[in-house]
């Protein structure tokens, strides 16, 4: 979508409070999606990946009656006025097996991964801008990944003029991620690494995720983060990136602070975790206390209201049945164990005159957490 590009923040904006400067926009999404246009199978990623936040157009009319319905269902497009849409909800058959699919899975010692879309994964050689570097010709990501990192590296030679970042490591098959482990355990002679993460498990594998480096006349050195180079960690969020793995959480990562691995899941959700200084374990299971009737509201940095919420899967079938606002843009992705994601863009753009007062009783308290600790989205752990 156009506006994707329009909600970066201008160079010289740099740093913090971004979102305060951000002008609001129009209301958007009322036109083409209406009631009718409702998925009845997803290809979750693919929908999700062709250029981030999209609304599933390629679309069947679900061809149920009324099952499942929370609120009657409006069938014909939507040529007048729309009484009180935002209270419609719309039942889709979700396939289980797309639990493993979509920018929030999560992969780690305990998730291992499954493979899904390959056709996603990018050479990033091929599609990147000219503000960076990359490794090799073979080094990939996946194409949503591709596209935020291309948004970011080039922000942040715009905002610092540096251009020696270099891409060393991205999507990485099973093999190769076994390859490395072997590598890791014939250089410390021990029986397991605590360095590289066993082969399914690793993060690389899902195509979602990067490590860089900094490259200058030919020598790579070490990015550790710091320095003018922080303003990665502080801005990376608003392109959808998280750093993944900080000192200070190690404890549930079971992974080594690395300040130079990166890790795309999409907005608003990056926004939350780096804000909130919860790690992307702990943000999946923080989601499982918000259902669509109390979702949890997300003040994206550029002011976006995004409602997100859990729907676990139906574990007695193969397909679960998610409730959708079909008027308002929305993704799902699944969380690779249990369930799925639903990313609401409400539409509404966060007032930065209003007081908390005006906030509705039915938010859990903790929604306003991202706008009170913009100041502290930055992270200077791990460094
Ligand atoms: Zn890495």
């Amino acid at each position: 979508m156009s506006n994707h590009q329009n909600r970066r923040p201008q160079p010289q904006q740099k740093g913090k409070k971004t979102r305060q400067k951000v002008q609001p926009r129009a209301p958007r999404g009322s036109g083409a999606k209406r009631a009718a246009d409702v998925i009845v199978s997803l290809a979750l990623v693919a929908v999700v990946g062709a250029g981030g936040w999209r609304f599933y157009q390629n679309m069947q009319p679900i061809a149920q009656e009324g099952d499942h319905l929370a609120v009657g269902l409006v069938t014909e497009p939507l040529t007048e006025a729309p009484t009180e849409p935002s209270v419609i909800y719309q039942n889709i058959a979700v396939s289980n097996d797309d639990i493993h699919k979509g920018s929030l899975i999560l992969v780690n010692y305990d998730t291992a991964y499954e493979e899904f879309d390959a056709a996603e994964i990018v050479s990033i050689y091929e599609h990147k801008t000219e503000n960076y570097h990359v490794s090799g010709t073979e080094t990939s990501i996946r194409q949503p990944a591709m596209d935020a990192l291309n948004e970011m590296l080039d922000a942040f030679y715009v905002a610092t003029g540096h251009s020696d970042i270099i891409v060393i490591s991205g999507y990485r098959t099973k093999e190769q991620q076994q390859a490395l482990y072997d590598e890791d355990l014939e250089q410390t002679g021990a029986s397991s690494s605590t360095r590289v993460a066993l082969p399914g498990h690793s993060e690389h594998e899902s195509g979602y995720s990067l490590d860089v480096s900094l490259y200058e006349d030919g020598v790579q050195y070490d990015y550790d983060g710091t320095g003018e180079y922080a303003w990665i960690d502080k801005n990376c969020a608003n392109y959808g990136y998280i750093l993944r793995y900080t000192e200070d959480k190690t404890d549930v990562t079971e992974i080594q602070a690395e300040p130079w691995h990166y890790r795309y899941v999409g907005e608003p959700h990056a926004s939350y975790i780096m804000s909130n200084n919860v790690c992307l374990e702990e943000y999946l299971t923080l989601l499982k206390n918000y259902d669509n009737e109390t979702p949890l509201r997300i003040i994206n940095w550029d002011g976006e209201i995004y409602e997100v919420y859990y729907v676990p899967a139906d574990g007695a079938s193969d397909t679960t049945y998610v409730l959708v606002p079909p008027d308002k843009e929305y993704t799902i992705s699944g969380n690779n164990s249990d369930g799925f994601i639903v990313t609401v863009d409400t539409g509404e753009i966060q007032k930065f005159e209003e007081t908390q007062e005006e906030s509705s009783e039915e938010e859990p308290a903790d929604t306003d957490k991202p706008e009170e600790n913009t100041d502290n989205a930055g992270q200077d752990t791990g460094a």
